[in-house]
């Protein structure tokens, strides 16, 4: 969010009128590097379609819906987000009878831990995103499953869901077509934007970055065509080294001014605008700090 105004972000609004193919049967709903609008995909099978992610609130998980029906035709729908924050799946209710909701274990309790922490929190970030989220309900999922992965078979095309557990929250979940190697990463990576780090202790201290860079390795090793990120342009593998890279490099150079005997706001103050000046073409500079500060915790 580069607007420094009071009016705070833009509203988080979805254009479904961009929807592309990135493959047969493989659509994109861009995010425009819009704050607070995800990239969202919907993924065509003979017999079912999956949609990931809803977009914040309840018109834009509307217009979500509607874009689903119109690729998905008479196919029932299958609804997955990639983690549990507001812009990815809090557009859930009117998903609900429409399609089968289907997250991992640890979401629907992060869900349930946080959900309305975060509607809270988030209404506070300015009249656009307020709007957006007006009439919202939080909403469960109608099945989770246990364990590291699914696989999920929409007739001809099987798409799988994996999850870590803790990294960027406590229940990230990328969507992985294996046929295809189309991978949909949620916020465990962005492209030219800062990583999100949500440290927010303590309402939410939920965040294992060392966890996370490794498993942004272990997805390179997937050797994916194809990378839609949580937000920012589609692209290749380089996206999540890119992402992988900048934790790991901004990791150790936050231990070093700790070692140092800086303190967090020492080292923001004196890191953050370098770290800025690195990067001149990525956006929300803004997750600079809870990054710097998250590492700082770290000792
Ligand atoms: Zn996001």
């Amino acid at each position: 969010m580069t607007d420094a105004s009071n009016a705070g972000p833009p509203p988080p609004d979805v254009v479904p009128g961009g929807i592309r193919d990135i493959a047969t049967g493989v659509f994109v709903i861009p995010d425009n590097r819009v704050p607070l609008v995800p990239n969202i995909g919907i993924v065509v099978g003979k017999d079912a379609a999956l949609v990931v992610d809803t977009g914040m609130g309840p018109a834009n998980g509307r217009k979500i819906l509607d874009a689903a029906k119109r690729v998905a035709g008479s196919r029932r729908l299958i609804l997955t987000v990639t983690h549990f924050h507001p812009e990815h799946g809090f557009g859930a209710q009117v998903f609900k009878g429409a399609a089968r909701i289907f997250y991992n274990r640890a979401q629907r309790e992060e869900l349930t831990a946080k959900g309305e922490g975060y509607l809270g929190m988030f209404r506070g970030f300015g009249p656009g995103v307020a709007a957006a989220l007006e009439g919202t309900t939080i909403v469960m999922p109608d099945e989770v499953y246990d364990g590291a992965s699914t696989e999920i078979d929409l007739g001809g095309r099987k798409v799988e869901l994996r999850t870590w557990g803790l990294a960027h929250t406590a229940g990230d979940q990328v969507v992985w077509l294996p046929a295809e190697r189309i991978l949909f990463t949620g916020d465990l990576a962005e492209e030219r934007i800062f990583p999100i780090f949500p440290w927010f202790p303590p309402n939410d201290a939920d965040l294992d970055a060392a966890r996370w860079a490794e498993i942004l390795t272990e997805l390179d090793g997937w050797h994916p065509q194809i990378v839609v990120p949580g937000h920012g342009s589609i692209g290749g593998p380089e996206i999540l080294r890119a992402v992988r890279d900048y934790m790991m490099e901004l990791g150790r150079r936050v231990a070093a001014e700790r070692k140092a005997g800086k303190d967090a706001d020492k080292i923001v103050a004196e890191l953050a605008p370098r770290i800025r000046a690195e990067h001149p073409d990525w956006d929300a500079p803004e997750w600079i700090d809870f990054a710097i500060r998250y590492y700082a915790s770290l000792g």
